[in-house]
């Protein structure tokens, strides 16, 4: 048996900010530091936060007043950022700037006076933030569409005012037949060039398409709840291989492997690098497999400030 690691995979440069911002205002103010919901969706990443001294919350309320709040990568709505200004926290925004430039798209659209339609996932916290941030009070709304379904029953107030972004961890794919379906009913819709899937989650679903082409197994590490690993899964079983969302190597069921020969490992953006390498060694510790190929990850040429306060030097 041969193991072959997806050249990009594991953490994005989101990702890599939203966790330093943690572990920084940790170091610098000690414990305990409140983080709104998981700051990247990873088990792994997020016990080992709490570890620290991080205080997972769901909702403001569960703040002490003046306390410190982080705001997780996904992002938050302006109802959010309004009640932690009401309780005096002082907020450290760990929103992956891929996503607030998504959040500036539709404030702006808001404020000229469009409709705004975001292609997404219905209850993920990313779009629960970029929803909340589009400002009805200048007369329009915004619209969840999922799938070509929901496209071709809504009902929008004024066609020819009408905007469209995208939460950024989707399926390539998916998200193009949306989009077409979308300029098909709405021929004067505005949009991005392409959509805002951002580089990562590119690089990553077109890493996985070739990883499928080569195994007869893809195993992907990341969590339940992470959208861009959900779809790394789907992507492989597509490309008609089997495929399996794995937390860490605990998680293997061994009896997938019988039979196969090629087995492809990759990680969602929120996975950390030493579950890959856990996995391998535990693959050619039991089974005496080689590694075929790289095994470093490539580098993506991306990275992200830190938040003023929080840089070095
Ligand atoms: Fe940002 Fe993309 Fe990473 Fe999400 S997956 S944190 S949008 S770079």
């Amino acid at each position: 048996m041969q193991i072959r690691l997806a050249n990009t995979r594991g953490f994005c440069a989101g990702v890599d900010r939203a966790i330093e911002i943690v572990r920084k205002v940790l170091e610098q103010n000690g414990s305990p530091v409140y983080v709104k919901h998981e700051v990247v969706h990873n088990k792994t990443v997020v016990n080992e936060l709490k570890g620290l001294g991080a205080v997972f919350v769901e909702e403001i309320e569960d703040v002490p007043t003046g306390e410190i709040v982080i705001y997780s990568a996904h992002g938050v709505s302006k109802v959010v950022q309004k009640d932690s200004e009401e309780k005096h926290l002082e907020v450290y925004d760990a929103t992956c700037p891929l996503v607030s430039k998504v959040h500036a798209e539709v404030i702006k659209y808001s404020k000229l006076g469009y409709e705004c339609i975001l292609i997404g996932h219905q209850n993920h916290p990313e779009v629960e933030g970029t929803m909340g941030q589009f400002d009805a009070s200048f007369g329009g709304s915004i619209y969840l569409v999922e799938n070509v379904d929901d496209v071709n029953n809504l009902e929008v107030n004024n066609s020819s005012k009408l905007a469209y972004v995208t939460q950024t961890t989707l399926s390539i794919d998916d998200t193009q037949t949306i989009m077409d379906s979308l300029k098909r009913r709405f021929p004067d819709i505005h949009g991005p060039k392409t959509n805002d899937i951002c580089y990562a989650t590119q690089n990553r679903q077109d890493s996985v398409k070739q990883l499928a082409l080569e195994c007869d197994i893809v195993l992907v590490i990341g969590s339940i709840n992470s959208s861009n690993s959900n779809r790394l899964k789907e992507i492989a079983e597509r490309s008609g291989v089997e495929s399996y969302l794995i937390d860490s190597s605990e998680d293997l069921d061994h009896k997938w492997l019988e039979g196969k020969t090629e087995v492809g490992i990759t990680s969602g953006a929120s996975a950390p690098e030493h579950l890959v390498k856990e996995l391998v060694s535990l693959l050619q510790d039991k089974y005496n497999c080689s590694l075929f190929g790289e095994e470093e990850r490539a580098d993506e040429g991306i990275f992200f400030r830190l938040p003023k306060g929080l840089r070095n030097g």
